[in-house]
């Protein structure tokens, strides 16, 4: 009798713990399938409305230069392919300052960019990209460690531009899950200013 009463408790026990374990790995998967939903939201919401969950504030990287004074060229055409960038005439020399903090991961030259650097954001979700530049900032360095508003370097024509109208090339991608610096989706720089 009573080693029937045990193995009856047995089996209610193990039936109980079944119950348990599929009842904790449904809401885990519940959970993880919100989550997933949630930061695909959120991704949509930066390169619409840059909304409401996670927003990045960026300072314009030209001194002097006001929201009003940009032009949006984030859409407009180039050789073959979209913008995908937002373009500030300057002068020739003028400072150009970190948008926003992090770490310079790459010091880059290219044929169309030219003399061009790329920092990451601190929680390694974007790149910052500037191009054409006409020389970086003295000391400047992969791995520099700069602030918001920090010089990196200097407005020039180098790669693609024309001598005639240097400006500064600025993008801002999202990266991968491998946070390559050459790989990213591009967001609007635009709205970040705001
Ligand atoms: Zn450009």
């Amino acid at each position: 009798m009573r080693a029937k009463m045990a193995a009856a408790f047995a089996l209610g026990f193990a039936a109980g713990v079944l119950c348990l374990s599929v009842g904790l790995w449904w809401t885990g998967a519940l959970g993880t399938t919100l989550r997933t939903e949630a930061a695909g939201a959120q991704g949509e919401g930066e390169r619409e409305t840059l909304g409401v969950a996670k927003t990045v504030h960026l300072a314009i990287p030209i001194a002097g230069v006001a929201v009003k004074d940009l032009t949006d060229t984030f859409n407009q055409a180039r050789a073959g392919h979209k913008h995908e960038a937002l373009d500030i005439p300057a002068p020739r020399g003028t400072p150009v300052m970190a948008a926003g903090e992090g770490n310079i991961v790459k010091l880059f030259t290219s044929k169309q960019g030219g003399l061009t650097v790329y920092q990451f954001d601190d929680s390694r979700t974007y790149s910052y990209y500037y191009a054409h530049l006409d020389r970086y900032a003295p000391g400047l360095r992969e791995g520099t460690r700069l602030r918001r508003g920090e010089v990196l370097g200097y407005v020039g024509s180098t790669g693609n531009a024309s001598p005639e109208a240097p400006h500064l090339h600025f993008a801002v991608f999202k990266l991968g899950p491998e946070k390559k610096w050459w790989e990213g989706t591009a967001i609007d720089p635009l709205p970040l200013f705001r």
